[in-house]
């Protein structure tokens, strides 16, 4: 029986796109072939790989206003220095918002000068910090849009003239979000998107080639953009996948329409998190993420309690990581409302026996 499926990432799909995934593994529309063993320069995997970076555009709301998508390889991760690579001339602004921020600092130290406009690391990162300075004369602010670890997410975008680079891995695909004010966002895309293997970037053409360092071919934004993301062998499973994800979101109402489900879904397990005495939520709630909700357990004894009543009801991936502990629910936009009701009658029935 398949599993109430809580886990961070690489974290649940639609039914549908595994099993649409799983059929071209075998066969690959009735070309007789597999989608893994064809030419990454065929017809048909080019027609995926267009498909896939125009649909992105299309649901993100940026088709025809001078944005390229790209999937690439090497994770978000590897975007914390490709981006300052390709950005970072002088100054690069960061606000430091969890462990990710974090990791992203410092990979655009080795290339220069890196300034922290803020932190919420006073608090273990609970919060987004607001209320800071920009400085004008900055290549870039750069900020994590929903911190995956922590449960926090920014609501609103931060108000400046200056370029703004985003790590969106966990929320991409989530939300209306006006996506036109970011000059570039990448998102690996194991969290909200797709099998992992690939990462979305996308990039307003007007910011290609902002910098007078050389940048390496495969570190080149314009340069991936121009070969259309083949300019090595792209993964090919991982970028189908991400294709068939897209299209179960636009058939499900793009953006909007998993917006107003992931915000049904967030309202069920928070207020159970707030109205339960058992349980305090981790974030502020101002703050709280729609995709990963964090909480512990006022007596962290309880669990005991708890954790075998969420394992006997088939929950898994609900646990915690190490630097909040307590409970992550992470309910990114396959996870049916359903499954978040299994949980909060777990959270119920524990209150009952606790
Ligand atoms: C998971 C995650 C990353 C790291 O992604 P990789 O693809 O493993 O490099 C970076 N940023 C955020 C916000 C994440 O959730």
């Amino acid at each position: 029986m398949k599993k109430h499926n809580f886990s961070a990432g690489p974290g649940i799909l639609p039914q549908e796109v595994m099993e649409g995934a799983a059929k071209a593994v075998i066969e690959l529309d009735n070309i007789g072939l597999s989608l893994i063993e064809i030419s990454h320069r065929s017809t048909e995997f080019k027609a995926i790989m267009e498909e896939a970076c125009y649909l992105a555009l299309q649901l993100l709301g940026l088709e025809g206003k001078g944005y390229k998508a790209m999937y690439l390889q090497g994770g978000a991760s590897l975007q914390f220095l490709m981006a300052a690579y390709n950005m970072l001339e002088s100054k690069g602004g960061y606000v430091n918002s969890g462990t990710w921020s974090t990791k992203a600092i410092k990979e655009a130290k080795i290339l220069g000068e890196v300034v922290e406009l803020a932190s919420s690391k006073d608090k273990n990162f609970n919060y987004i910090p607001k209320g800071y300075d920009i400085p004008t004369d900055l290549d870039y602010l750069h900020i994590t849009t929903n911190n995956t670890i922590f449960g926090t997410q920014f609501k609103d975008i931060p108000q400046t003239d200056v370029p703004l680079v985003a790590d969106m891995s966990s929320d991409i695909f989530s939300r209306p979000f006006d996506y036109s004010k970011f000059d570039l966002f990448y998102a690996g895309a194991q969290k909200n998107m797709g099998p992992a293997g690939v990462t979305l970037v996308v990039m307003k053409e007007s910011a290609f080639n902002k910098v007078s360092r050389v940048v390496p071919s495969m570190m080149n934004y314009e340069a991936q953009a121009n070969a259309g993301s083949m300019f090595n062998t792209p993964p090919v499973f991982a970028v189908y996948t991400v294709l068939l994800n897209l299209r179960w979101i636009a058939k499900n109402g793009g953006l909007a329409g998993v917006g107003t489900q992931n915000d049904k879904k967030a309202e069920l397990i928070y207020n159970e998190i707030d109205r339960n005495p058992l349980f305090e939520g981790f974030a502020n709630k101002e703050d709280r993420s729609n995709m990963n909700a964090t909480f512990n357990l006022v007596d962290d004894a309880h669990s005991e309690i708890f954790d075998p009543l969420w394992n006997a009801a088939n929950i898994s991936g609900l646990k915690g990581h190490r630097s909040v502990g307590g409970y992550r629910a992470s309910i990114y936009n396959a996870m049916p409302l359903a499954s978040i009701q299994s949980l909060v009658d777990c959270m119920q029935e524990f209150e009952k026996k606790a």
